[in-house]
Protein backbone atom coordinates (compact mmCIF):
# COMPACT_ATOMS: atom_id res chain seq x y z
CA UNK A 1 0.00 0.00 0.00
CA UNK A 2 1.73 3.27 -0.87
CA UNK A 3 1.64 6.48 1.67
CA UNK A 4 3.40 9.62 1.61
CA UNK A 5 6.22 10.45 3.98
CA UNK A 6 7.39 14.13 4.96
CA UNK A 7 10.91 13.43 6.20
CA UNK A 8 12.86 9.54 5.64
CA UNK A 9 16.17 10.44 7.95
CA UNK A 10 15.75 10.47 11.51
CA UNK A 11 18.66 12.34 12.99
CA UNK A 12 20.13 10.38 15.68
CA UNK A 13 21.88 11.81 18.54
CA UNK A 14 25.88 12.10 17.61
CA UNK A 15 27.22 8.93 19.55
CA UNK A 16 23.60 7.59 21.03
CA UNK A 17 24.15 4.36 18.61
CA UNK A 18 27.14 2.32 20.23
CA UNK A 19 26.21 -0.92 18.07
CA UNK A 20 26.56 0.06 14.89
CA UNK A 21 27.79 3.92 14.83
CA UNK A 22 24.62 5.16 13.25
CA UNK A 23 24.15 9.59 12.62
CA UNK A 24 21.02 8.46 10.89
CA UNK A 25 18.65 6.26 10.43
CA UNK A 26 16.40 5.57 7.51
CA UNK A 27 12.77 2.88 6.72
CA UNK A 28 11.90 3.02 3.02
CA UNK A 29 8.48 0.88 3.79
CA UNK A 30 6.26 0.67 7.23
CA UNK A 31 5.89 -3.16 8.07
CA UNK A 32 7.63 -6.10 7.39
CA UNK A 33 6.96 -9.23 5.67
CA UNK A 34 9.75 -11.44 7.83
CA UNK A 35 7.44 -12.26 10.71
CA UNK A 36 9.52 -13.04 13.50
CA UNK A 37 8.36 -13.69 16.47
CA UNK A 38 10.00 -11.79 18.53
CA UNK A 39 9.64 -8.74 16.62
CA UNK A 40 10.13 -5.16 18.52
CA UNK A 41 8.80 -3.17 16.21
CA UNK A 42 4.94 -4.95 17.07
CA UNK A 43 5.60 -3.20 20.56
CA UNK A 44 2.45 -0.78 20.57
CA UNK A 45 4.64 2.35 21.53
CA UNK A 46 5.21 2.62 17.86
CA UNK A 47 1.55 2.27 16.93
CA UNK A 48 1.74 -0.22 13.72
CA UNK A 49 -1.93 -2.10 12.85
CA UNK A 50 -0.12 -4.75 11.70
CA UNK A 51 3.27 -5.66 11.66
CA UNK A 52 2.46 -7.65 8.05
CA UNK A 53 0.14 -4.52 6.34
CA UNK A 54 3.08 -3.04 4.23
CA UNK A 55 2.78 0.37 3.10
CA UNK A 56 6.11 1.62 0.72
CA UNK A 57 6.88 5.34 1.44
CA UNK A 58 6.42 6.01 -2.51
CA UNK A 59 7.88 9.93 -2.25
CA UNK A 60 10.72 8.20 -0.05
CA UNK A 61 13.14 8.73 -2.91
CA UNK A 62 12.47 12.20 -3.90
CA UNK A 63 12.59 13.22 -0.13
CA UNK A 64 16.00 11.14 0.55
CA UNK A 65 17.87 13.37 -2.61
CA UNK A 66 16.89 16.65 -1.39
CA UNK A 67 17.76 15.85 2.37
CA UNK A 68 21.13 14.47 1.39
CA UNK A 69 21.49 17.40 -1.05
CA UNK A 70 21.05 19.65 1.96
CA UNK A 71 22.83 17.76 5.00
CA UNK A 72 25.92 19.51 6.04
CA UNK A 73 27.53 16.74 8.21
CA UNK A 74 28.07 13.38 6.42
CA UNK A 75 27.47 10.58 8.57
CA UNK A 76 26.35 6.69 8.77
CA UNK A 77 23.03 5.98 7.42
CA UNK A 78 21.65 2.88 9.15
CA UNK A 79 18.87 0.37 6.94
CA UNK A 80 16.45 -1.95 8.82
CA UNK A 81 15.91 -0.21 12.10
CA UNK A 82 12.23 -1.17 12.25
CA UNK A 83 11.80 -3.54 9.03
CA UNK A 84 13.85 -5.58 6.67
CA UNK A 85 15.35 -3.19 4.08
CA UNK A 86 15.13 -6.66 2.11
CA UNK A 87 12.05 -7.78 2.55
CA UNK A 88 10.97 -9.68 -0.15
CA UNK A 89 8.56 -7.11 -1.45
CA UNK A 90 12.04 -5.10 -2.26
CA UNK A 91 12.44 -7.37 -5.47
CA UNK A 92 9.74 -5.80 -6.69
CA UNK A 93 9.75 -2.21 -5.06
CA UNK A 94 13.48 -1.95 -5.45
CA UNK A 95 13.32 1.12 -3.07
CA UNK A 96 16.47 -0.07 -0.89
CA UNK A 97 18.55 -0.60 -4.22
CA UNK A 98 17.39 3.08 -5.65
CA UNK A 99 18.28 4.93 -2.36
CA UNK A 100 21.31 3.07 -1.99
CA UNK A 101 22.25 4.55 -5.82
CA UNK A 102 21.26 8.35 -4.32
CA UNK A 103 23.38 7.62 -1.14
CA UNK A 104 26.35 6.60 -3.43
CA UNK A 105 26.13 9.73 -5.66
CA UNK A 106 25.77 11.84 -2.50
CA UNK A 107 29.05 10.11 -0.95
CA UNK A 108 27.22 9.18 2.32
CA UNK A 109 28.48 6.29 4.53
CA UNK A 110 26.16 3.06 4.75
CA UNK A 111 25.38 0.38 7.43
CA UNK A 112 22.20 -2.41 6.91
CA UNK A 113 21.29 -5.01 8.71
CA UNK A 114 19.47 -7.98 7.53
CA UNK A 115 18.61 -11.64 7.59
CA UNK A 116 18.24 -11.64 3.87
CA UNK A 117 20.40 -12.86 1.13
CA UNK A 118 18.73 -10.16 -1.48
CA UNK A 119 21.65 -7.81 -0.12
CA UNK A 120 23.72 -9.56 -2.40
CA UNK A 121 21.95 -8.31 -5.82
CA UNK A 122 23.39 -4.56 -4.72
CA UNK A 123 26.93 -5.84 -3.84
CA UNK A 124 27.63 -3.44 -7.12
CA UNK A 125 26.72 0.07 -4.78
CA UNK A 126 27.77 -1.57 -1.99
CA UNK A 127 31.22 -1.56 -3.32
CA UNK A 128 30.87 2.00 -4.87
CA UNK A 129 29.85 2.80 -1.35
CA UNK A 130 32.40 1.50 0.10
CA UNK A 131 35.31 3.71 -1.05
CA UNK A 132 33.61 5.88 1.77
CA UNK A 133 32.24 3.57 3.88
CA UNK A 134 30.23 0.25 4.04
CA UNK A 135 28.71 -2.02 6.60
CA UNK A 136 26.74 -5.17 6.42
CA UNK A 137 25.10 -6.94 9.44
CA UNK A 138 23.47 -10.18 8.68
CA UNK A 139 21.28 -11.25 11.61
CA UNK A 140 21.82 -15.02 12.05
CA UNK A 141 20.40 -16.29 15.55
CA UNK A 142 20.06 -19.51 15.68
CA UNK A 143 22.58 -22.14 13.60
CA UNK A 144 19.54 -24.62 12.66
CA UNK A 145 17.65 -23.84 9.86
CA UNK A 146 14.30 -25.94 11.28
CA UNK A 147 14.14 -23.59 14.30
CA UNK A 148 15.06 -20.62 11.93
CA UNK A 149 11.44 -21.35 10.46
CA UNK A 150 9.84 -21.43 13.28
CA UNK A 151 11.40 -17.97 15.05
CA UNK A 152 11.44 -15.88 11.53
CA UNK A 153 9.37 -18.07 9.87
CA UNK A 154 9.22 -15.65 6.25
CA UNK A 155 12.98 -14.31 6.23
CA UNK A 156 15.70 -16.65 4.39
CA UNK A 157 16.96 -19.42 6.33
CA UNK A 158 20.30 -19.28 8.37
CA UNK A 159 22.16 -21.25 5.83
CA UNK A 160 20.94 -18.68 3.04
CA UNK A 161 22.31 -15.92 4.94
CA UNK A 162 25.73 -17.62 5.72
CA UNK A 163 26.00 -17.57 2.14
CA UNK A 164 25.47 -13.93 1.41
CA UNK A 165 28.10 -12.85 4.12
CA UNK A 166 30.24 -15.37 1.97
CA UNK A 167 29.71 -13.25 -1.20
CA UNK A 168 30.00 -10.11 0.31
CA UNK A 169 33.13 -10.90 1.81
CA UNK A 170 34.58 -12.05 -1.83
CA UNK A 171 33.17 -8.91 -2.71
CA UNK A 172 35.09 -7.13 -0.47
CA UNK A 173 32.32 -5.71 1.45
CA UNK A 174 33.24 -5.16 4.94
CA UNK A 175 30.44 -7.37 6.77
CA UNK A 176 29.49 -9.50 9.98
CA UNK A 177 27.18 -10.77 11.89
CA UNK A 178 24.11 -9.47 14.33
CA UNK A 179 23.91 -12.32 16.50
CA UNK A 180 20.77 -11.01 18.60
CA UNK A 181 18.39 -12.04 20.14
CA UNK A 182 19.51 -14.59 21.81
CA UNK A 183 16.39 -16.34 23.03
CA UNK A 184 15.84 -17.95 27.01
CA UNK A 185 15.06 -21.74 26.43
CA UNK A 186 15.28 -21.41 22.58
CA UNK A 187 18.63 -20.61 21.30
CA UNK A 188 20.54 -19.81 24.41
CA UNK A 189 22.91 -22.30 24.30
CA UNK A 190 26.85 -23.06 23.94
CA UNK A 191 26.36 -25.23 21.06
CA UNK A 192 24.61 -22.22 19.32
CA UNK A 193 26.38 -19.74 19.58
CA UNK A 194 29.40 -21.54 18.58
CA UNK A 195 28.42 -22.95 15.60
CA UNK A 196 27.35 -19.46 14.74
CA UNK A 197 31.18 -18.17 15.32
CA UNK A 198 32.60 -20.84 13.32
CA UNK A 199 30.67 -20.83 10.46
CA UNK A 200 30.47 -16.71 10.23
CA UNK A 201 34.33 -16.55 10.13
CA UNK A 202 34.69 -19.32 7.79
CA UNK A 203 32.02 -17.31 5.59
CA UNK A 204 34.77 -14.50 5.81
CA UNK A 205 32.60 -12.32 8.56
CA UNK A 206 34.98 -9.75 10.07
CA UNK A 207 33.30 -8.92 13.03
CA UNK A 208 30.01 -10.25 15.63
CA UNK A 209 28.25 -8.22 17.40
CA UNK A 210 26.06 -10.13 19.74
CA UNK A 211 23.62 -9.68 22.68
CA UNK A 212 22.99 -12.69 25.02
CA UNK A 213 19.17 -11.69 25.59
CA UNK A 214 15.99 -10.32 24.01
CA UNK A 215 13.35 -7.38 24.59
CA UNK A 216 9.49 -7.92 24.94
CA UNK A 217 7.31 -5.11 25.78
CA UNK A 218 3.51 -4.39 25.77
CA UNK A 219 2.49 -5.77 21.97
CA UNK A 220 5.77 -7.59 21.22
CA UNK A 221 5.28 -9.75 24.85
CA UNK A 222 1.61 -11.00 24.04
CA UNK A 223 2.58 -12.43 19.81
CA UNK A 224 5.36 -13.39 21.02
CA UNK A 225 3.47 -15.88 24.42
CA UNK A 226 0.89 -16.22 21.71
CA UNK A 227 3.34 -17.71 19.09
CA UNK A 228 5.68 -20.09 22.06
CA UNK A 229 2.23 -21.70 22.67
CA UNK A 230 1.44 -22.65 19.42
CA UNK A 231 5.14 -23.57 18.53
CA UNK A 232 6.33 -24.60 22.20
CA UNK A 233 3.54 -25.54 24.20
CA UNK A 234 4.36 -24.91 27.76
CA UNK A 235 7.11 -22.24 27.04
CA UNK A 236 5.29 -19.78 27.63
CA UNK A 237 4.62 -20.29 31.10
CA UNK A 238 8.30 -20.67 31.77
CA UNK A 239 8.80 -17.06 30.46
CA UNK A 240 5.74 -15.51 33.00
CA UNK A 241 7.26 -17.56 35.93
CA UNK A 242 11.06 -16.63 35.31
CA UNK A 243 10.79 -13.01 33.70
CA UNK A 244 7.25 -11.32 34.95
CA UNK A 245 6.86 -8.04 32.91
CA UNK A 246 10.51 -7.49 32.47
CA UNK A 247 11.56 -5.74 29.55
CA UNK A 248 15.22 -6.51 28.74
CA UNK A 249 14.94 -10.75 29.49
CA UNK A 250 18.75 -12.25 29.40
CA UNK A 251 19.20 -15.34 28.83
CA UNK A 252 19.83 -17.21 32.41
CA UNK A 253 22.73 -18.71 31.34
CA UNK A 254 24.05 -15.23 29.78
CA UNK A 255 27.14 -14.72 32.05
CA UNK A 256 28.35 -18.29 30.45
CA UNK A 257 27.11 -17.93 27.41
CA UNK A 258 28.89 -14.14 27.30
CA UNK A 259 32.46 -15.82 28.32
CA UNK A 260 32.09 -18.29 25.60
CA UNK A 261 31.39 -16.03 22.93
CA UNK A 262 34.46 -13.77 23.76
CA UNK A 263 36.61 -16.64 23.89
CA UNK A 264 35.34 -18.15 20.88
CA UNK A 265 36.08 -14.57 19.18
CA UNK A 266 39.13 -14.26 19.90
CA UNK A 267 40.54 -17.67 19.07
CA UNK A 268 38.54 -16.89 15.31
CA UNK A 269 40.00 -13.44 15.49
CA UNK A 270 36.74 -11.99 14.93
CA UNK A 271 36.05 -8.50 16.05
CA UNK A 272 33.10 -7.88 18.80
CA UNK A 273 32.72 -4.08 17.94
CA UNK A 274 32.57 -3.13 14.13
CA UNK A 275 34.86 -0.08 13.16
CA UNK A 276 32.54 2.92 12.64
CA UNK A 277 32.21 5.40 9.75
CA UNK A 278 35.11 7.94 10.15
CA UNK A 279 35.59 10.97 8.11
CA UNK A 280 39.20 10.61 6.27
CA UNK A 281 39.56 14.24 6.54
CA UNK A 282 37.44 15.15 9.38
CA UNK A 283 37.98 19.32 8.69
CA UNK A 284 36.64 18.75 5.48
CA UNK A 285 33.28 18.60 7.35
CA UNK A 286 34.28 20.88 10.22
CA UNK A 287 35.45 23.92 7.48
CA UNK A 288 31.91 23.07 5.96
CA UNK A 289 30.51 24.08 8.93
CA UNK A 290 31.86 26.90 9.72
CA UNK A 291 31.17 28.39 6.81
CA UNK A 292 27.42 27.66 7.02
CA UNK A 293 26.80 29.34 10.23
S1 LIG B 1 13.31 -8.81 10.07
FE1 LIG B 1 13.44 -7.40 11.80
S2 LIG B 1 11.78 -5.94 11.52
FE2 LIG B 1 11.35 -7.72 10.22
S3 LIG B 1 10.04 -9.02 11.43
FE3 LIG B 1 12.14 -9.69 11.75
S4 LIG B 1 12.84 -8.60 13.58
FE4 LIG B 1 10.99 -7.54 12.83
Amino acid sequence: MPIETKSILSDLKKDADTWFGLRYSMNLYRGCQHGCIYCDSRSACYRMDRLDRIYVKENALEVLERTLASKRVKDTIGFGSMNDPYMPLERQYQMTRRALEIIANYRFPVHIITKSDLVIRDIDLLQRISGVYAAVSVTITTFDDVLCKKLEPFAPVTSKRFEAIRRLSEAGIYCGVTLMPVLPFLNDNEENIVSILEEAAACGAQYVVGYMGMTLREGSREYYYDKLDQLFPGLSDKYRQTFGQKYGINSPDYKHLFTVFYDTCKRLNLQTKMDFYRPKDPSMDYEQLKFDI
